[in-house]
């Protein structure tokens, strides 16, 4: 099996693949984790079952969520950084409905109150009136979960740039890199960002979005905060290291920002304001990352199918938004459907080459 892409999606697909008894796995990618080009390197590996008004997709972010602690028992080198998350990133009315929504769909999420938040956010200068707490949201570092499921995996890892997908017909005979040709007869595709490219070689135009999002690190600190914390305009969490991780209003485009240094700055300046801690906080580094989104929002999961309507036989696509938290499921459900044929219900659907409205989204 040839695994294009070394993200966290290819390294889920190379585990359960392994996990499956797939022997031979060859994982080719232009860059590696901890790359800077790569989605995951540039992660703030939050793990959370949110998405309003989008009940399939939820479930499955929920399916995740509940996936990851089991995955972390399996792989011995992996653990998650914290467990719970708060989030007052809406206006009160708002935030209640969301949560509403959400238990109703049967996810851990609760109110806390202003007192409640005093004892666990003690660190916190204004606290808010309400937020939402999200039980058993996760944080977990994107490159180490990446590297484990690799090593876990027993796959051989390339560096190196696919040019093409090699199809004869309607089936999938290899890959051409930079270098050679490599023959398989499966081949996935997790490339993230390089999907459209990858698969306008075989004549399938596949639209996708982006945007940059920016994320600051302090110089290590003392413990300052248990939980990830998201505001209107701020999100951070504290990492093993102590060091901060701080980004500005969730799921900002900073493409068309001008000077990226002032903001980074400006970042850990607005975070000192809201923590209660005396001595300096310093700007350690800041990574960009480009977030890939497919067009509807929700990840595109499956086979694909040719201008004609005809299937294509070996080729099998992942690509997401919040691959953190959806790549353990899309992975293993994933080999299931390359290995069986069929199907999982959580992701039935995610197909790459359909997408949904907002309207859908609100009467399923
Ligand atoms: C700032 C930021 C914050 C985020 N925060 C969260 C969060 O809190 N929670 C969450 O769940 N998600 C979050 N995400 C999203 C998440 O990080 C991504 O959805 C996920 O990392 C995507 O993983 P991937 O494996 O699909 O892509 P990538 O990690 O980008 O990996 C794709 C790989 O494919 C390779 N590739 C591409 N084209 C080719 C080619 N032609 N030949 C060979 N190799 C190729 C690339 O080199 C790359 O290594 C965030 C993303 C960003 C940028």
């Amino acid at each position: 099996m040839i695994i294009v892409g070394a993200g966290i999606v290819g390294a889920s697909f190379a585990y359960h693949a392994y996990q499956n008894g797939v022997s031979k796995i060859t994982v080719l990618s232009s860059h590696l984790p901890g790359d800077k080009n790569q989605a995951t390197s540039n992660t703030w590996g939050w793990v959370n079952g949110y998405a309003s008004n989008d009940k399939n997709y939820a479930t499955f972010r929920l399916a995740n969520l509940n996936y990851w602690p089991k995955l972390i028992n399996y792989i011995s080198n992996l653990n998650y950084t914290s467990k719970g998350a708060f989030i007052w990133d809406q206006e009160e009315k708002e935030l209640q409905k969301t949560l509403k929504q959400h238990r109703s769909w049967g996810q851990s999420v609760k109110i806390s109150t202003k007192s409640e938040l005093k004892e666990y956010l003690p660190n916190l200068i204004n606290t808010p009136t309400i937020a939402g707490f999200g039980v058993d949201d996760l944080a977990i570092d994107g490159v180490r979960a990446t590297k484990e499921l690799f090593k876990a995996s027993q796959s051989k890892i390339i560096k190196t740039n696919v040019k093409e997908i090699v199809c004869e017909t309607n089936n999938v005979i290899g890959v051409k890199t930079d270098d050679e040709i490599i023959n398989d007869d499966e081949v996935i595709i997790t490339a993230g960002l390089g999907v459209p490219e990858l698969l306008s070689t075989i004549n399938i135009s596949f639209e996708m979005t982006s945007s940059l999002g920016l994320l600051v690190y302090t110089k290590p600190l003392p413990s300052l905060l248990k939980y990830p914390i998201t505001g209107f305009d701020f999100h951070a969490r504290q990492d093993e290291k102590g060091r901060l991780i701080i980004g500005g209003k969730f799921d900002d485009d900073l493409s068309q920002e001008k000077n990226i240094n002032y903001t980074a700055e400006k970042l850990i300046q607005d975070m000192a304001t809201r923590l209660n801690y005396n001595g300096n906080m310093i700007l350690d580094h800041f990574t960009l990352g480009t977030r890939p989104l497919p067009i509807d929002g929700r990840p595109k999961i499956g086979r694909l199918i040719n201008q004609k309507g005809e299937k294509l036989n070996g080729i099998y696509l992942a690509v997401m938004h919040s691959g953190i938290t959806n790549a353990p499921l899309a992975g293993r459900f994933g080999i299931d459907e390359v290995l069986t044929g069929e199907r999982n219900s959580l992701i039935r659907d995610f197909s790459p080459q359909k997408t949904v409205t907002q309207e859908e989204f609100q009467n399923v």
